[in-house]
Order: C-alpha cells, then structure tokens, then sequence
C-alpha cells in the first residue's frame, strides 16, 4: 500500500474518455490504475503526466476479452495497492459499420466478449475485493455503456448498441445484488463523444457529422463523460444506484 489515498481501477484509460477520467480522478486525490490493452506508450506517458503533478498513477496490461489476463490484473493491483475502491468499467470496441446481415459469429462474439463478459469479469474481481460479505470496505462501480444502447445502431453496428444494452440490464441487476455489500453501481452513458474510437469503426468524422442531429448542437468532449462518471464513484452519490446517467447533448 502507498498511502491511504482511494484506488480507481479504469479500464482503456490509455487514451479518449479512459484517460480524462484517469486525469479527473488523481486530480481528486485517487490513486488511479490505468489498464490498457495495446498502446502501452500512451499509458505511461499518461502515468508520467499524472505523477508530474505529485498524483498517483500506474499503468496495467491486460485485454480484459481475456479471464487469465483480467486476473493477472487484479493479482498485481493487490501487490500495488492492496486495496481497490472504485472500478471503472470503460474499455469497449466498435467494428466497422456494418449491417447485420453482413455480421460474421466471430465479429459479434467478439464484441459481446470484450463489451459484455470483460466488463462482467472485472466487476467478478472488484466484488471479491470490495463486497463486505468478502471482508471488503464497500465501493463503487461505473460502468460505461452508449447511448446506442437506446438508439439501436441500426445501419452502423447493432452489435455495439446490443452489447451496451447488455451493460445497461448488468448493472441494473449487479445493483440490486451489490447493494448490501456496500458497492453501489451506476451506468453513464455518452452519446457521441470526440475521441479515437470513431477512427476505429471507420467514421473519423462521426462526431462532426452527428452534431446537426443532437440537440446541444455538438459531440461532447470526453472531460465532460469523466465529469459524471466521478460524481457516480463519489460518495455525493451515496444514495444513487442502479442509475443511468445519459450525458449525451439531449439525443
Ligand atoms: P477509445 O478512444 O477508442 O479508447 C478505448 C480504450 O479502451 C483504449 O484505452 C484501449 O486501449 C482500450 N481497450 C480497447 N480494447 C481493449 C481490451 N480488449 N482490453 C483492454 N483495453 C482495451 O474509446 P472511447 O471513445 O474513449 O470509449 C471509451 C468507452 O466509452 C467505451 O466503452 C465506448 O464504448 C464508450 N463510448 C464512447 C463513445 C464515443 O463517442 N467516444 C460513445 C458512447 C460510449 P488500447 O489503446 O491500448 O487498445
């Protein structure tokens, strides 16, 4: 243990909303784990920029569509920090834009595997951890979910919307059944945000296309995703759970 600050777990923090949140969160006082999947770089660049401001920051491999590896996660969180407060449940893909017709098993079950059973598993982890009936302190659990999951994804990727529609019902559930144990769990869901991820599906220009479509006018800047997910893991939320927070410019 380093000193008795609160650990985040956040899952994808090496970059887009991951990151602003790993950002927000030590500047709060967290200690902040940052998982990444493949882009360790980013990682400990956002590490060293953290640490430069007297914060506490550490970076983890782990593709969290992989149990042995979200296990090797948690095994080394324990030795960092012995302890874990708060899990951030944001790592999640999108393919590209692709009718249902056109969808292979492999893509969908990848998807389900990276945005439904990673997330599941983390949580699995985090419980063991943090769940009082475990010996844990209590805690809390965000869980990043799409505004797609209400809007379908039709002609872009209905596979995203159903995996995020999973994360939505997950953590209605995992609320209800955590609630005892002293970890309360909540869902923020972006509409669509300026980051990365869009290069990814092969729409980089989504954001500035979309924005004639959502009421504020505009995609939203991933500081303002981190925002919510912060005040959901902090304890001025200490009577929400089970809660869906759209911060989606009104779509
Ligand atoms: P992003 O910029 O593409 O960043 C994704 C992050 O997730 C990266 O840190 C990436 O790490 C990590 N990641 C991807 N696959 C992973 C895996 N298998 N294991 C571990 N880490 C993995 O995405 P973002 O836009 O910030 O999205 C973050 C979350 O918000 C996602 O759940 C997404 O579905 C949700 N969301 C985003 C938007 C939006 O418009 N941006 C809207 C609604 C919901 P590497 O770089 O190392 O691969």
């Amino acid at each position: 243990m380093i000193d008795d600050r609160p650990v985040m777990l956040i899952t994808g923090g090496s970059r887009g909303i991951g990151a602003a949140t790993a950002r927000l969160a030590a500047s709060r006082g967290y200690a902040v784990a940052i998982n990444y999947r493949a882009e360790r770089e980013a990682a400990e660049r956002l590490v060293a920029e953290i640490e430069s401001k007297g914060a506490v920051a550490w970076a983890i491999q782990a593709d969290i569509g992989v149990e042995a590896e979200i296990e090797a996660m948690f095994a080394a969180l324990d030795a960092r920090f012995g302890r874990l407060d708060v899990l951030v449940n944001n790592a999640g893909i999108v393919d590209q834009v692709c009718r249902v017709e056109a969808m292979s098993f492999e893509r969908v079950e990848r998807m389900m595997r990276i945005n439904v059973a990673g997330p599941f598993i983390c949580a699995r982890e985090a419980i063991k951890r943090m769940a009082l009936q475990h010996g844990g302190k209590g805690g809390a659990i965000v869980n990043v979910s799409s505004a797609a999951a209400h809007r379908g994804g039709a002609n872009e990727y209905v596979d995203y919307a159903a995996s995020k529609g999973a994360i939505d019902t997950f953590s209605e559930g995992l609320a209800k059944e955590l609630a005892s144990d002293g970890i309360r769990v909540n869902v923020v869901r972006p509409g669509v945000i300026r980051t990365e991820i869009h290069a990814s599906g092969g729409r980089p220009d989504k954001p500035e296309q979309s924005a004639k479509g959502i009421p504020l006018g505009r995609a939203g800047e991933v500081e303002e995703i981190a925002g919510g997910i912060l005040w959901l893991a902090s304890s001025e939320a200490s009577f929400t759970t089970g809660a869906v927070l759209d911060i989606d410019g009104g779509v």
